[in-house]
């Protein structure tokens, strides 16, 4: 991958969404996973097909920006979600190491940040993260939408494999630190079937993850051509029927609900409470010692 640098005027992104964090910081544009369903190309519709996976862009002057933006009085410590577009724990990360500069700014500034990553990358980082836990609070979480290694590596090229990627989220929360898996994306015909989702739901209560949120395949702007592509090669065998399934950009309402309803019986069988876990207002001891 290509790495490019580029100055930005702003670190941090306001967006109305309903999960708890409006605040997004990424600090890549482009991203190193290749994953073959990657809705974030919708939002960078303005490139090439593939220039999301073959540039990488480094907001180099990051930091510089975020120390700004938390030291504005207007900065009400709203949770931060870090690379709410791309993966930060891609491949240009081991280089620039960014990262932890970010944590630490989020905690200096008393910043709860949730942390969404498919890399065992952060491997590096997990000192830092349970340390910070324990002055801001924090979710890290992973997605996994299958633990069967041939069908992630086609799906997921870039990214590391679903079993380590459990590995260091179990890690985090024997350390106290708050966990999430994202079970998406539930593609039809390939990850949507019940044997599929009851072993992610099974496996993460034995690695001891608080939650798990649902999600299914949307297939915006041009990821829905590339995907089809992508299905039409790997996949013949449902190319149809995944064709067929999406007049528009989603899934139907019925669907939706057969999915739903699946993971909502599966919740209570494995016990898994929340939606969406909350984080909570800034937990700020009187005196703010900083671990790094
Ligand atoms: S990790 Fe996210 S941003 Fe990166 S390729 Fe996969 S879906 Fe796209």
């Amino acid at each position: 991958m290509k790495e490019i640098q580029i100055t930005t005027k702003s670190a941090l992104h306001w967006h109305k969404r309903k999960m708890p964090a409006n605040w997004d910081l990424n600090i890549y544009r482009g991203c190193s996973h290749r994953c073959a369903y990657c809705f974030a190309r919708y939002s960078h519709s303005y490139l090439e097909d593939d220039a999301f996976f073959e540039n990488v862009y480094v907001k180099t002057n990051i930091i510089e920006n975020l120390k700004r933006e938390l030291s504005s009085k207007k900065w009400q410590r709203e949770a931060v979600n870090i690379g709410g577009v791309t993966d930060v724990y891609q491949k240009a990360e081991e280089k620039y190491k960014l990262v932890p500069q970010v944590i630490e700014t989020l905690v200096r500034y008393k910043t709860p940040f949730y942390l969404i990553t498919k890399s065992d990358l952060i491997q590096r980082d997990l000192d830092i993260i349970i340390a910070a836990s324990k002055i801001v609070d924090i979710i890290v979480g992973t997605s996994i939408c299958t633990f069967n290694k041939t069908l992630s590596s086609k799906l997921e090229p870039g990214a590391t494999e679903p079993e380590k990627r459990l590995s260091f989220l179990r890690t985090l929360s024997q350390n106290n630190v708050h966990t999430t898996v994202l079970m998406m994306p539930g593609i039809p015909y390939i990850t949507d079937t019940s044997s599929n989702i009851e072993e992610i739901f099974r496996r993460c209560k034995h690695a001891h993850i608080e939650n798990i949120i649902p999600g299914l395949l949307n297939l915006k702007g041009n990821t829905k051509k590339i995907f089809l592509d992508f299905i039409r090669i790997e996949f013949p065998e449902y190319y149809k029927d995944i064709a067929n399934l999406f007049k528009g950009s989603y899934l139907s309402r019925s669907y939706g609900e057969r999915f739903r309803q699946t993971c909502m019986s599966l919740r209570k069988k494995y016990q898994f409470y929340n939606v969406y876990q909350e984080i909570p207002p800034p937990k700020i001891p009187a005196q703010l010692k900083l671990p790094f």
